[in-house]
């Protein structure tokens, strides 16, 4: 694991939190976290789970080693995180098998960092409904370490080792990347309105060259997040420049010990109600 303190980092507090599997996916998933703490109201950090080497390798790419792969990777998640002035980025490093097999010590390794970042506003997190399944294995695995986390709070005045008590986030975000959540029904629905985001999103997804230069993500996702802002209304002028679809966990990873399988299912007896209108 790698703490690394950008250059230009806000020292602010940190209220943003951003739990991303892949080096670029922080900047998709958490765009709009990373543009509100630009200021001195409060800052962002970032926690990436893998090292990145397994990504395909092209062009002038294709030679790369690994351990050259996972460097480069490197670097430019750090650029990034200089350019969004986050408070902090943690590189977890972790090989992405043992993330999809969702190792207990990697949720360990979570829980004890989350304990720093008490009563924050928002984490944004991935989709649990992802295509990716290293995406879907990184969003239940913080599921995982915020309800162990749990267990340390739903004790009144519980004094943890440090003497500090955790309070849990105000706000818990799963966020689209591979595969949309324009279908899910309004209810689980949560807007991300980035429309102020998107010069700021050109910066920091410039900065994984070696990754758009295999699968164009800086063109893909800001079409995605216009699409989703054309595509909201039909009978009314765009409310919104563009927005990423979001879906709220707070109530389902604080308040229940539902799994991923029952809310899944949830959403869908709903969602085929809709179509059958
Ligand atoms: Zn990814």
């Amino acid at each position: 694991m790698e703490l690394y303190v950008p250059t230009n980092a806000n020292k602010s507090k940190v209220k943003n939190l951003i739990i991303a599997a892949h080096k670029d996916d922080g900047e998709m998933i958490g765009l709009k976290g990373i543009y509100d703490s630009l200021d001195a109201d409060g800052s962002c950090t970032m926690i990436i789970l893998t090292d990145g080497g397994g990504c395909p390798k092209t062009g002038k790419y294709a030679g790369l080693s690994y351990d050259e792969m996972v460097a480069l990777r490197t670097t430019e998640q750090k650029n990034a995180s200089e350019i969004g002035k986050y408070n902090s980025l943690y590189l977890l490093e972790h090989k992405s098998n043992d993330v999809k097999r969702k190792s207990s010590s990697i949720t360990s390794e979570l829980t004890y960092i989350l304990r720093q970042f008490s009563g924050i506003d928002t984490i944004y997190i991935h989709n649990p409904f992802d295509n990716h399944p290293t995406h879907k294995a990184a969003s239940q695995i913080v599921i995982n370490a915020l309800r162990d986390l749990k267990k340390t709070y739903d004790i009144k005045n519980v004094v943890q080792e440090g003497g500090v008590n955790y309070l849990p986030p105000k706000q818990i975000i799963a966020v689209e990347v591979w595969g949309g959540l324009d279908w899910i029904p309004g209810r689980y629905k949560y807007i991300i309105d980035t429309s102020k985001a998107e010069e700021l999103a050109d910066k920091l997804m410039s900065q994984f060259v070696s990754q758009n230069f295999v699968k164009k993500y800086d063109v893909a996702s800001k079409a995605r997040r216009y699409a989703n802002a054309t595509f909201y209304e039909s009978h009314n002028e765009n409310v919104y420049e563009s927005f990423s679809y979001g879906l709220d966990l707070t109530n389902f990873v604080l308040n229940t010990n539902k799994e991923i399988k029952d809310l899944f299912n949830e959403i869908v007896k709903l969602f085929s109600k809709t179509i059958e209108k």
